[in-house]
């Protein structure tokens, strides 16, 4: 379950921001809002909606994972 996106933990240690990307909910299929992490350093290859990828990365010492696709919010 995705943290609300006012809810986000900070990125300013990392030096990235979040911007907001509309994602298919799951098991409803309508569109919701979700964190998607904007990094300096990190490029992710895919928009969430159509991400293939399973797994993340963690930041902030273990209180966040990006997606290692799109880098939406995974904790
Ligand atoms: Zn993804």
């Amino acid at each position: 379950m995705s943290y609300a996106i006012d809810q986000l933990p900070d990125l300013a240690p990392l030096g990235g921001h979040w911007a907001t990307a509309t994602s298919r909910d799951a098991a409803f299929g309508h569109a919701v809002e979700i964190g998607q992490a904007l990094l300096p350093s990190v490029e992710w290859p895919y928009q969430p909606s159509q991400c293939p990828a399973h797994r993340g990365t963690w930041y902030l010492d273990g209180e966040l994972l990006l997606c290692d696709g799109c880098s939406i919010d995974i904790t």
